[in-house]
Parts: structure tokens; C-alpha cells; sequence
């Protein structure tokens, strides 16, 4: 059985993150997405309405579950008995970070923790969740950006009618 975690923020998902589920859920037999629920940064939305918005998003993918996690991702791996996490990668920028923590979780997990990255499609390489957020906070259109229930979520958060 091919199992994997897809850790992140998700604050919000966008469709970048919903392409990255897709194409994953088509590698493994069965993936978690999971919310990292980190105490340093202040999310616009909380965990729970993070892991709401991703249950109704991944509806359609069976093999799809929605899980949280606090802490550290091999820790949370380990006591799910996962040994594969999956990344995105849009550009270079996302490449050096992305690498340093693929390799820090390769050596604290003793090796029992990969991580696999998918590349962006072309068409989603310039989203971003910080993006996102910065346009509607401007009541922007988010419309090509996040489905239509997420980006009425989000003007809400910034008391924006549209
Ligand atoms: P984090 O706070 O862990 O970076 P994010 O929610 O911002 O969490 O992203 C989770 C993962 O999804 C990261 O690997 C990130 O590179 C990837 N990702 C984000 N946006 C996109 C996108 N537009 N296309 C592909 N991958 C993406």
C-alpha cells in the first residue's frame, strides 16, 4: 500500500495545492493532506476551518483524507506509519528551502521519511497563498486563483463584499 502525507499551511488552498492533491492522489494508493498547525505564524484562517475548506475541496478524491498535525513532520509521519511526503515545487526560490527540508527530514527520520517533489503546472506556477491573500485583502479577483466557496471565505475574513 502506497501511502503519503502532503504537509503545508493551506492558509488557504489554492489551485496550485489542489493540482499538487490531484496528480499525487493518481501516484498513491492513499494520501493525507495535512494542516500544519505552526505556532509561529498567525493564519488567516484557523486550523479548523482549513481542514473544513480542504475536506470540501478533496470531496471528489477518495483516497484523499484530511488530517492536522503540530509538531514535527517526522514525528507525525512515524506515528502514521508514513514514509513518503510529497512537496510542491514552483521555481528555484521554492527549490533551496524545499531541498534543506527534504534533506533535514531525510537525516532526522534516519531515512525512513523521502519526500517527493511535483513540479507546478505552468498555469498555477505564479499562486501563492501570501498572494492570494494580498489581492483580496485589496478585494481583488481571486477568482482564477481559489474555487468560488474559498474565495467568498477569504472576502469575508476581510469583511469585503463583492
Ligand atoms: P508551507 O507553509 O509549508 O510552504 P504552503 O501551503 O504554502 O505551505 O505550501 C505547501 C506546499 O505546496 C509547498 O511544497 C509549496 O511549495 C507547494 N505549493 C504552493 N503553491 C503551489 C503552486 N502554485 N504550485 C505547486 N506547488 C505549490
Amino acid at each position: 500500500m502506497r501511502k503519503a502525507v502532503y504537509p503545508g499551511s493551506f492558509d488557504p488552498v489554492t489551485y496550485g495545492h489542489i493540482d499538487i492533491i490531484k496528480r499525487a492522489a493518481l501516484i498513491f494508493d492513499d494520501l493525507v493532506v495535512s494542516v500544519l498547525d505552526n505556532k509561529a505564524k498567525s493564519p488567516l484562517f484557523s486550523v479548523d476551518e482549513r481542514v473544513n475548506i480542504l475536506k470540501e475541496v478533496c470531496a471528489p478524491f477518495p483516497n484523499v483524507k484530511i488530517d492536522s498535525f503540530s509538531g514535527l513532520l517526522i514525528d507525525y509521519a512515524k506515528e502514521n506509519n508514513i514514509h513518503v511526503s510529497v512537496r510542491g515545487l514552483r521555481a528555484i526560490t521554492d527549490f533551496e528551502y524545499e531541498l534543506q527540508i527534504a534533506q533535514t527530514n531525510k537525516l532526522l527520520s534516519q531515512g525512513t521519511l523521502d519526500t517527493i517533489f511535483l513540479t507546478t503546472s505552468l498555469e498555477y506556477s505564479y499562486l501563492s497563498s501570501s498572494g492570494v491573500k494580498e489581492i483580496a485583502a485589496f478585494g481583488g479577483d481571486i477568482s482564477k486563483c481559489v474555487p468560488d466557496f474559498v474565495a467568498d471565505k477569504i472576502y469575508a475574513k476581510y469583511d469585503i463584499k463583492r
